[in-house]
């Protein structure tokens, strides 16, 4: 049997996906190489100055597959806690349980009736929608696209809602049922998404990274940091770092941005180069934010769709784990993580960012102007490439550079490798990375990034 040299590029959870399922197989001709001086990509964790631990915005593992379960426990060794995937919407002064569109009966009546009219006069077909917008319109009706789905999504995607496709949605954005809307306020019953089947683990110490420096711990000496992909021979099939280092190889996995990889390889005719082109991408601010104080509040994260503050989402982030905040000390610390996007449609500066996002804070009701003396931490992460924006030309763009990489034995798969959001998670790339593995050996179907 032929043994190919495999080599991957970078270490978040789709390359670890990749390295595990190698090392699986008793695989030994294979290497890892990272840009960064650590492991996990999106997925690490940072610990900062004053001891305040972060992750690269709210991480929260939503599994999908039992092998990945499985990496994951054996990862941890029983070392994390469980929590109920708790989340709620600031809207109007008020905080509304997630899903927002069954809890309207939090909103004041106005609101609330345009809420529940808008359902009650919807007419267009959604299958027929355009776009991300028309789609909204045609299933959520007036008020809750008003009040909810388009100032949230305009922030969190940082793109109009009419460049987007609607494909991708699927599972991602619960629908609506009027009937169960009007059931709820008329028995004042809240209608939310979870409870002990909605539970979620986070590692004891270390953050969302800790997860991934314990899977890479089994086969480290194969792994090689501090090396940038400058270039992808395409011809000799060679791969050449900015540290003038150069590997030859039979199989290359790419987990980098897949529209970076394509500027890297040599000789990519100018049809691919302009399909990369075409992908579209959005960046964002984690900015943590760490205070002096006892935080009781159950709640794990939150959506802000208003525009009184800069993030749509903030994470009460020593709620996952003790340790996130110095010395385990949640009687007298606690952490707030909060996540702004930006783009060319939306700027943001980063001079400001953390100034903006406190004020945001405060404007919301999540701490008060006194509490400005309490912060103890202002941290800032830029994230260059945050979430893969699926635009209307997305597909077709993938399905003229993805053949071509493959003809040449790449294969660019995760979150930015791929480009496909909906299986763009912790999970889903992990498995994206093992599921490629076993195409390479074996043949078999790669489900997660074909499904
Ligand atoms: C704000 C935010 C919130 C998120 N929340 C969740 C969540 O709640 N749940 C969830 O499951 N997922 C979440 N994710 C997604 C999660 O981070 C990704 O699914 C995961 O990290 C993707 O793994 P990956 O290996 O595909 O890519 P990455 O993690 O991006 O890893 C790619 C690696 O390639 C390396 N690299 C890049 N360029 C080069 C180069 N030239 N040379 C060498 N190496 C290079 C990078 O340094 C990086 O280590 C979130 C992401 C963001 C940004």
């Amino acid at each position: 049997m032929f043994i190919p040299v495999c080599l991957i590029i970078g270490s978040g959870p789709c390359g670890l996906g990749a390295a595990h399922r190698l090392n699986q197989f008793g695989h030994t001709d294979w290497q890892l190489f990272e840009r960064n001086s650590y492991t996990g990509g999106l997925s690490a964790s940072f610990v900062d100055d004053a001891g305040f631990t972060w992750d690269v915005g709210g991480h929260v593992l939503f599994s999908h597959y039992d092998y990945f379960d499985k990496v994951v426990e054996a990862s941890l060794d029983g070392q994390y806690y469980e929590h109920m995937r708790e989340s709620w919407v600031r809207m109007l002064g008020d905080w509304v349980p997630y899903p927002f569109q069954n809890n309207v009966r939090y909103l004041p009546g106005d609101a609330r009736d345009l809420c529940v009219n808008g359902l009650k006069k919807l007419a267009a077909d959604p299958t027929t929608a355009a776009n991300f917008k028309e789609w909204m319109d045609a299933v959520f009706g007036e008020g809750i696209v008003k009040y909810f789905m388009d100032p949230y999504n305009r922030k969190v995607w940082a793109t109009p809602p009419e460049l987007m496709s609607k494909d991708w949605i699927a599972e991602r954005v619960s629908v609506v049922d009027l009937a169960r809307i009007e059931k709820n306020i008329a028995e004042a019953k809240d209608d939310i998404a979870w409870g002990p089947n909605n539970m979620f683990k986070f590692p004891k110490q270390g953050g969302t990274g800790a997860i991934y420096n314990g899977i890479a711990k089994s086969f480290s000496s194969n792994i090689s940091l501090d090396h940038d992909l400058a270039e992808v021979e395409l011809e000799k099939k060679a791969v050449l770092f900015a540290n003038g280092a150069r590997h030859s190889y039979d199989q290359l996995i790419s987990t980098i941005p897949v529209d970076q990889l394509v500027a890297k390889c040599t000789n990519a005719p100018d049809e691919v180069r302009a399909a990369a082109t075409q992908l579209v991408h959005n960046s964002a601010y984690v900015v943590g934010i760490g205070l002096k104080g006892k935080r009781e509040d159950t709640k794990c994260w939150m959506y802000f769709p208003e525009d009184n503050c800069p993030f749509y989402r903030v994470t009460n982030f020593h709620n996952y784990s003790p340790y996130n905040v110095p010395g385990g000390d949640v009687d007298n610390y606690y952490a707030l993580m909060c996540e702004t996007s930006y783009s060319s449609h939306k700027l943001v500066s980063k001079d400001d960012i953390v100034e903006e996002t406190i004020q945001g804070l405060i404007n919301s009701g999540m701490i008060k102007e006194s509490d400005r003396a309490h912060i103890v931490s202002r941290y800032l992460i830029d994230v260059p490439y945050a979430y893969p924006v699926p635009t209307t030309g997305r597909d077709d763009a993938l399905s003229v550079i993805q053949p071509f990489l493959e003809s040449h034995d790449v294969y660019s798969r995760g979150r930015f490798g791929a480009w496909k959001y909906e299986v763009g998670n912790m999970d889903h790339s992990f498995m994206q990375g093992v599921e490629v593995v076993d195409s390479i050996l074996t043949g078999a179907e790669e489900k997660t990034f074909n499904g």
